[in-house]
């Protein structure tokens, strides 16, 4: 099945001229109609201008073109704007809103020839950890549907899981492409802050928010990222410096790497089977020639805070914007003051209220102090641990998270459970810095039976800024040196 396999063998397959992009395309649509009535990862798709698409792509490959991405399927998480497709962000309050214009990413997609196609399922403005505060229902996990598949990015993260399209991109502010990609078995990539544009990515925390793919391997996110990077003039925080072929640096031996283990993330209350798989991981990477060092992040414990400080105020100031008169849907009221509480109570899901209710509280007068302007220079400390401790090391390995993936309601009614999910994801964001999630091993899953029993377990790799070369080559390492990659959920 085409649609099964990863990006550089479709590509290798496109080039010789043995399959077709409409084959490709149709393969991962045909998945879909199988099987996404049990996962849930799309809340959209048009097969026909995907068709399309691949037809464009087959015609430049007989013209001779060739190039990593050309004829290649990805999809999309539903917070990232395609010109003349709707934008939901999985909220209400988006109504039927059409995007305007292309987002940067998917620009350099469809340049690269990509086939860019769908719109997958989120957590409201990517505000989650479970997708299971989607307005439009909760996305399962491939490998045992009764569980979540992490988030926000969860539709993502499942599409790629299951087959449904070769890669697809989410964004994370907290964890939200890591912590999905392992919960569902995928390679997830969060780059450094600035090196790819947020033009045309719905905005949560500007100052946290990177566009990161999902893959099926080491490579594929290579390529992926190769694609999406680069400056923007339209997104003021995006860096100017070149794009390095990022797939240089795969193959190459992790010999004399050295690698800083934070004694910090070796939390209690971290599942028995996840610490196994990572310590397992570990020697493994020094089996392949990496040193492995324990290392200190000392305001580790502060992460969780300031992020719920810091992401939500940025988030009260962004969604202001969903007023009923500029986007999407409009609940009418006597005054102009009724119509934006009409439209705004009615449009947001309680989790989205509830950032905005924290982020304007820690942002009034009085307050602003005591928590934001704090945060702020916690969060300067946070980073001052991460730049420290990469003086010493080449790069940080940790869990992903702190458990394998988690019932479907089982913490969704408690928000401060969900948000200690993104305990190890969080502080990357906060610093800035790129983070790696591959796959390390598999939980039992016992309730299950014999049958498909395990629940995937994923490793973190967290980089020097634009340290990305170097996550590619240790990751890469690992994954051809274990099977992990190559299992896939019996849907
Ligand atoms: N789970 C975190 C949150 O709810 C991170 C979300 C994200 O990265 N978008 O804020």
């Amino acid at each position: 099945m085409l649609n099964q396999l990863t990006i550089s063998e479709v590509a290798a397959k496109l080039a010789n001229r043995e399959v077709s992009a409409r084959q490709v395309t149709q393969s991962c649509l045909d998945r879909i109609a199988a099987v996404d009535g049990r996962i849930h990862a799309f809340l959209s798709h048009d097969d026909a201008d995907a068709l399309a698409q691949a037809d464009a792509a087959d015609k430049r490959l007989a013209a001779g073109e060739r190039s990593p991405l050309l004829g290649v399927p990805i999809a999309l998480k539903d917070v990232l704007c395609v010109k003349g497709q709707p934008a939901n962000c999985a909220s209400k309050i988006l109504g039927k809103f059409i995007s305007p214009y292309d987002a940067t990413v998917v620009e350099k997609l469809r340049a690269a020839g990509a086939i860019v196609f769908g719109r997958l399922n989120m957590d409201e403005f990517a505000m989650g950890s479970s997708t299971e505060n989607s307005a439009f229902g909760t996305t399962l996990n491939p490998w045992d549907t009764t569980r979540i598949p992490g988030g926000s990015s969860g539709g993502s993260a499942a599409a790629v899981a299951a087959d449904e399209a070769l890669a697809t991109l989410g964004s994370d502010t907290g964890g939200s492409i890591r912590q999905p990609a392992a919960l569902c078995g995928c390679v997830g990539l969060k780059p450094t802050y600035g090196l790819v544009s947020r033009y045309g990515l719905i905005a949560f925390a500007s100052s946290l928010d990177q566009i990161g793919s999902f893959t099926k391997d080491v490579r594929d996110a290579a390529t992926m990222l190769g694609a999406i990077a680069g400056h923007d003039p339209r997104d003021s925080t995006s860096v100017p410096r070149p794009v390095p072929d990022y797939t240089a640096a795969l193959g190459k031996s992790i010999k004399g790497l050295k690698l800083g283990l934070p004694k910090e993330y070796m939390i209690g209350g971290m599942d028995a089977e996840v610490k196994a798989a990572v310590d397992a991981a570990v020697k493994k990477l020094t089996e392949l020639g990496a040193e492995v060092v324990e290392i200190s992040l000392p305001h580790t414990d502060y992460a969780v805070a300031v992020y719920y400080i810091i992401a939500t105020a940025e988030a009260s100031a962004n969604l202001a914007r969903f007023d009923g008169i500029r986007y999407g849907a409009r609940v009418d009221g006597a005054d102009p003051i009724a119509l934006y509480g009409n439209t705004r109570g009615a449009g947001f899901g309680a989790e989205v209220k509830r950032r905005i209710i924290l982020g304007t509280y820690v942002l009034s007068s009085g307050y602003y102090d005591a928590f934001y302007l704090r945060a702020q220079k916690v969060r300067t400390l946070i980073r001052q641990d991460f730049l420290k401790a990469f003086e010493q090391v080449d790069a940080i390995v940790t869990p992903t998270t702190p458990t394998p993936a988690f019932k479907v309601g089982e913490k969704s009614g408690d928000p401060l459970q969900m948000y200690l999910s993104d305990i190890f994801t969080i502080s990357c964001n906060l610093a800035g810095i790129p983070g790696l999630s591959l796959p390390c091993g598999f939980a039992t899953n016992a309730e299950r039976g014999a049958r498909n029993a395990k629940l995937p377990i994923g490793l973190q790799l967290l980089g020097k800024p634009f340290g990305e070369e170097t996550l590619f080559q240790i990751a890469h390492a690992y994954e051809q040196a274990t099977p992990w990659h190559r299992e896939k959920p019996a849907l």
